[in-house]
């Protein structure tokens, strides 16, 4: 058995406990044992389970793992210091807000002989994975993928990392991507703002990434993706599978945590999402000229 803490009680803090409570039954999952939380609020016992210090959850022989669910510019420093306990750690997208940092973290975990995840829930819906079936064998000629949503809270960072759900999708559709410009509107007295970013695969075909995000915006993923034989222009509805995605996430994780996901699968994932917080970095890089 994994004992676990959770730190940020927020939405995804929240899914965390429940999902360990209660895992899928027969999954790896129910090796996980949650046994407290950590908030910078004062709070109550959540679900039944009590609140700790940092500097106790990293001390407590019982506690082997730690999920991070704070907002984005707090998971770096907070990965650290569980990486540096030797503590397994799980963190919500995006791992850090620079490329740098994430190797270093990456480098750290493998020093110490711990696992280090981060959840990529938008590809284990069924949408994406639907998405993922159609353009399977097709080959792209030009496309655009626009997201639009309600403003992010602060603390969520540059939104080529608070969005990289979205650039985790393209990459994991076309291949590694190179950015070749990038601009940014902000309208920041009314919570406004949206990145254009350049891209083109690896045979030089242009894809476009907008990240759209202001108060009253809807959720949504418009797609306009031009194959060889066809065009793409809504993401395939699809039901929604019978095992939630965060609990795909968890079950994932602790096939990790049980030696049960190969070497190989860990390296590909590793590479997939060190190249996406680069790109990321580039187009921060380039919003900024
Ligand atoms: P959230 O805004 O619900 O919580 C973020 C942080 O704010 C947490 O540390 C939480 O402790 C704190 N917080 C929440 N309510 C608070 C309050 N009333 N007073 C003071 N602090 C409060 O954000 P979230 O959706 O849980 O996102 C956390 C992380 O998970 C982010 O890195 C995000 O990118 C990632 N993530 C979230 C989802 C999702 O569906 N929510 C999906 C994928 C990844």
């Amino acid at each position: 058995m994994f004992g676990a803490v959770v730190v940020g009680i927020g939405t995804a803090g929240w899914v965390r406990i429940r999902d360990m409570l209660a895992p899928l039954p027969g999954s790896p999952a129910e090796k996980l044992n949650v046994r407290a939380f950590i908030s910078r609020r004062k709070l109550d016992s959540q679900q039944g389970v009590s609140q700790v210090t940092a500097e106790e959850a990293v001390s407590r022989e019982d506690i082997q793992v730690a999920f991070i669910c704070t907002e984005n510019v707090l998971h770096e420093e907070n990965i650290r210091t569980f990486l540096q306990a030797g503590k397994h750690v799980c963190v919500e997208y995006p791992m850090t807000m620079n490329y740098k940092a994430a190797l270093e973290l990456w480098n750290l975990a493998q020093e110490k002989g711990v696992i280090l995840h981060e959840e990529h829930i938008e590809l284990l819906t069924e949408d994406y994975k639907e998405l993922k079936r159609e353009v399977e064998g097709k080959l792209l000629q030009e496309g655009t993928l626009h997201f639009t949503g309600g403003a992010l809270k602060p603390g969520f960072g540059f939104p080529a990392f608070s969005g990289i759900a979205r650039l985790t999708w393209l990459v994991e559709l076309f291949g590694e991507l190179s950015v070749t410009a990038a601009t940014m509107e902000e309208d920041s007295g009314n919570n406004y703002c949206k990145m254009t970013a350049k891209l083109l695969t690896s045979d030089e075909r242009p894809l476009v990434w907008i990240e759209e995000r202001g108060p009253g915006l809807p959720r949504a993923k418009n797609i306009n993706f031009q194959f060889d034989s066809c065009t793409l222009t809504e993401v395939p509805p699809a039901p929604r599978g019978a095992v939630g995605i965060f609990m795909q996430d968890l079950i994932h994780f602790s096939a990790k945590l049980a030696g049960q996901v190969s070497p190989g699968e860990l390296h590909r994932e590793k590479i997939r999402i060190l190249h996406c917080l680069r790109l990321a970095g580039n187009i921060q890089q380039l919003c900024k000229r």
